[in-house]
């Protein structure tokens, strides 16, 4: 398996085609924080807007009807995308943050008590350690966390040893790593976790995009990941859970489209998934999230996987290179096209501002991992992400750039150091 042919894929990409920076053709890696969108996404929710638009469930009216079967045959293409056994444990919430939070809520305030563990990676998304953190404050669990090595890797045996040890009621974690870019082995870590009873809840924020997921294969009791990473909109995320937990577990958000009965008294709620979709869905984004999935199956998610890896092994090859630059990450064997870098001397914000006055879009900053960042005594991190639609040659000029600035700072910084010495 090689490279994707990338002269067809990017035409579906009408963004790409811009020059930024006065007239650089765009070079857009920054794929971890949001990818973009194919024409047949645009398309698809374009389409519903100009002539079928309605909210859903509620009409008994033509546009009502073709509305309620379009998002309802966008949540049975999501469920064919992650293999789910029925459409029932696909929940439509409005991104990742917002599924974590539902389980955090609703799974964590029915199950979790006083001295109980939650197990996370250091290198976890902020949307999966915050919901987690309001969980400890209010009932008295601990959230823990296990570290990387200095390799920034973890190992079985490392995983194994927190499950024996902490014995944690719920053990969740990224797939792949948004900071790191290492890729985990789910199926392996979830069975370990169930081998110590313990609740696993994967974030495929950085998987879904990018490789086949199975969650019976996987077998975690839920999995969540965001629309806007895998080429679909914004505003919408899927919240997978097994169909026997979600059944167990209350509702979270209460309101309209969520209840089978209301009262004076009370209420009852409906069936899943609607349980835990409480007011109008974001039927739109369902529509062009299906519109998504669809597409990038038609490319293969085994095919973009091994596209990504070519990429992100040469960033990360001709990045370790320049000298004075550090990848924050492991080796390409264990990661896919996520490349995260510090340079000797210079602030991530100015490598950003340098390398987009070269047409490159990188992201700066923590990428809101900042536990990882303090654990490695590293304020801010480089970020370039590779995605289905770049090219050998965007991640050449992307090496070049950064050795330029490298080049550049180390003359600066040898000048003032120079003046600094004559002073
Ligand atoms: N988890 C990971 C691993 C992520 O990369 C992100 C987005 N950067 C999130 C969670 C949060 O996703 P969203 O902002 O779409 O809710």
């Amino acid at each position: 398996m090689g490279l994707l042919d990338t002269d067809l894929l990017r035409r579906d990409f009408p963004v790409l085609e811009r020059d930024v920076a006065g007239g650089k053709p765009l070079i857009y890696l920054d794929n971890a924080a949001s990818t973009q969108r194919p024409r047949a996404v645009i398309d698809a929710m374009d389409e519903c807007y100009l002539q079928y638009y309605s909210n859903v469930h509620r009409g008994i009216h033509t546009l009502s009807e073709e509305s309620t079967k379009a998002f309802e045959s966008a949540r049975e293409t999501t469920r064919d995308f992650l293999s789910a056994s029925s459409i029932g444990e696909v929940i439509f919430t409005a991104g990742t943050t917002a599924a974590i939070n539902t389980v955090a809520r609703s799974w964590g305030d029915a199950n979790v008590s006083s001295g109980d563990v939650i197990l996370l990676l250091i290198s976890e998304h902020h949307a999966n350690i915050v919901p987690w953190h309001q969980l400890a404050e209010r009932t008295g669990c601990r959230v823990e966390f296990i570290p990387v090595d200095d390799q920034f890797e973890i190992s079985d045996e490392t995983v194994a040893e927190y499950l024996d040890r902490l014995r944690p009621k719920m053990f969740a974690f990224a797939a792949a790593s948004n900071t790191l870019g290492s890729e985990y082995p789910v199926k392996k870590w979830t069975a370990m976790a169930h081998e110590h009873d313990a609740t696993v809840l994967i974030d495929a924020a950085q998987a879904a995009p990018h490789q086949e997921i199975d969650v019976r294969d996987w077998d975690a009791e839920f999995v969540v990941f965001s629309g806007h990473k895998v080429c679909g909109p914004t505003g919408i995320g899927v919240l997978y859970g097994k169909e026997t937990i979600l059944n167990a577990m209350p509702p979270f958000l209460g309101g309209g489209g969520m209840i089978m009965n209301v009262t004076t008294d009370g209420f009852t709620t409906q069936d899943l998934p609607e349980k835990f979709e409480a007011g109008t869905p974001p039927i739109v984004e369902a529509i062009g999230l299906a519109a998504a999935l669809k597409y990038l199956k038609s490319i293969g998610m085994e095919n973009i996987h091994a596209h990504e890896r070519i990429l992100g092994a040469r960033a990360d090859a001709g990045l370790r290179a320049i000298d004075g630059v550090r990848v924050i990450g492991p080796g390409p064997e264990k990661k896919g096209g996520i490349n995260s870098f510090v340079i000797e001397g210079v602030h991530a914000h100015d490598v950003s501002a340098f390398l987009d006055g070269r047409g490159v879009a990188v992201r700066a900053g923590h990428h809101c991992t900042m536990p990882l960042h303090q654990a490695l005594g590293v304020t801010a991190t480089s970020r370039a992400s590779c995605y289905l639609y770049n090219t050998v040659e965007e991640v050449d000029e992307l090496i070049a750039a950064v050795a330029d600035v490298r080049a550049k700072f180390a003359r600066t910084g040898r000048r003032r150091r120079s003046r600094r010495s004559v002073e």
